[in-house]
């Protein structure tokens, strides 16, 4: 039976990819920040387990990574999305959805099976459009997860120092955080080539979850579908895909 672990899988877009990828017959693993709701949501799937998993407590992830669990495909979902933009916001968002997505895949990807697969639920938001220059072209120059990171500490620098603007950066955590995730997606389907891991990112679209709120165009089940599309994708590695087609970095 195919695997999938997916994080962030209480609610919104991760529950429903669960849901979807259930419903194809895989055995989902929900890896959540309360064990309590993972397991109400596992719950309601068939098969499905609950995992604790929090992207700020690097305990919990090396617990699950110390499990005996085989993964296919690990589909980093989990994300948050704060109010304002502060030094303060920038290095919670970047934590938890940049650094922290890197930690669970550094830990897990001994997990995942050779021939597997690891998806980035990115962000259209994080296109290098919305970087302006040096920024944007250092970004899509990254060649390292450390040069990756080291671009990540000096958005939080640059915030505080009320700097930013100058280097390029957007005032928008989120959108760094996701172009950043970008990065490092192309970096690692370099890193993970040779066990024939195929990493890619994925957009869902803009959609009416807690996070997208209720102005948003998609339903639940579209974006889920966008992301299923990139978990199902069979040759690609190194892309960008929305809706099953690649998109721009
Ligand atoms: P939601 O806010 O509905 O759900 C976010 C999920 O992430 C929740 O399960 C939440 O858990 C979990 N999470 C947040 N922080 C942590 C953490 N530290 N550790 C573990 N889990 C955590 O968001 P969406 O479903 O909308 O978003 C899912 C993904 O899709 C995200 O990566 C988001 O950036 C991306 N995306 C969403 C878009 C949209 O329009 N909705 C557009 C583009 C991308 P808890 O319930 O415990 O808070």
């Amino acid at each position: 039976m195919t695997t999938a672990l997916i994080t962030g899988a209480n609610r919104g877009l991760g529950l429903e990819t669960a849901k979807q990828l259930a419903a194809r017959g895989w055995h989902v693993i929900l890896a959540c920040r309360e064990l309590s709701r993972a397991r109400e949501a596992a719950a309601t799937i068939e098969g499905a387990t609950a995992r604790r998993l929090d992207l700020g407590d690097p305990a919990s992830i090396a617990a699950l990574a110390r499990e005996a669990i085989e993964i296919d495909v690990l589909i980093n979902n989990a994300a948050i999305a704060m109010r304002g933009f502060d030094a303060e916001v920038a290095r919670q968002t970047i934590a938890v959805n940049l650094l922290g997505t890197l930690a669970v895949t550094d830990a897990l990807a001994p997990r995942v099976r050779d021939g597997g697969a690891i998806v980035m639920v990115s962000s259209g938001m994080g296109e290098l459009s919305v970087l302006g220059n040096p920024a944007r072209e250092r970004v899509a120059r990254a060649a390292t997860i450390d040069e990756v990171r080291a671009l990540a500490d000096e958005l939080v620098a640059a915030v505080a120092n009320g700097t930013h603007e100058r280097g390029g950066w957007p005032s928008s955590a989120y959108s760094v955080s996701k172009a950043l995730l970008n990065a490092s997606t192309r970096v690692l389907a370099q890193t993970f080539a040779a066990r024939k891991i195929r990493v890619n990112a994925v957009c869902p679209g803009w959609v009416r979850t807690d996070l997208g709120g209720r102005s948003a165009p998609r339903d639940i089940p579209t974006g889920a579908r966008s992301i299923v599309a990139a978990v199902l994708e069979p040759r690609a590695t190194g892309g960008f895909f929305r809706d099953g087609a690649p998109i721009a970095w």
